[in-house]
């Protein structure tokens, strides 16, 4: 499944993932969901992508980081949990526009709930990441500010308060989702 924003509202990553989310729960019954950066290519086919009793983190060593994992509770890149697992979390935040800071966020949800985070061993987890202009992705400022109250915020912010519409393209080997994403729809308490 293929995920666009159209509008002109800055890029909002995780809340495009808790779209992709519900519309794939409207497709099928699926227990796994993997959550993967367009931009990211796994350099090992032996990193299966697959869920288990924890969260895990594929993208743990990209080559723009000198395949070292940046720091411990980097959740970048690619993710992968269980539907019972996302939806014990409450999802993605909705509230982080602009580049930064969701993926910090979903850890923080992620072991609040009591989870750990498992990642592929030694050199499984090697990505490249496909070098691009990143338009629209201005720094998201507020992120620090968000992260502070991640645990206060979890519940009242995710998959339980997202309103969007879709525009659907069911084509034979892909379907094509497009939303306009706009920040009045997605309503949190001010922090
Ligand atoms: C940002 C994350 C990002 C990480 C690595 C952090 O400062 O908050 O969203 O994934 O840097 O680039």
């Amino acid at each position: 499944m293929s995920l666009n924003r159209t509008g002109t509202q800055p890029f909002n990553r995780a809340m495009l993932f808790n779209v992709g989310f519900k519309e794939a729960m409207k497709d099928s019954v699926w227990d796994c969901v993997i959550f993967h950066d367009v931009d990211h290519l796994p350099e090992n086919d032996r990193n299966y992508y697959g869920c288990g009793e924890m969260p895990r983190h594929f993208a743990a060593k990209l080559d723009k980081y000198m395949y070292i994992l940046p720091y411990k509770e980097f959740f970048g890149g690619v993710s992968g949990l269980t539907v019972e697992q996302f939806r014990k979390i409450n999802g993605f935040p909705n509230a982080f526009w602009g580049w930064g800071g969701e993926d910090d966020d979903l850890w923080n949800r992620v072991h609040y709930a009591g989870y750990n985070v498992t990642r592929p061993e030694g050199d499984l987890g090697k990505y490249k990441s496909i070098p691009h202009h990143h338009r629209g992705e201005v720094q998201f400022l507020g992120r620090y500010k968000l992260l502070r109250y991640s645990k206060e915020r979890q519940y009242i912010d995710g998959l339980n308060n997202l309103i969007y519409m879709p525009k659907i393209l069911v084509d034979r080997l892909y379907t094509n989702i497009s939303v306009n994403l706009m920040p009045e729809l997605a309503p949190i308490e001010d922090y």
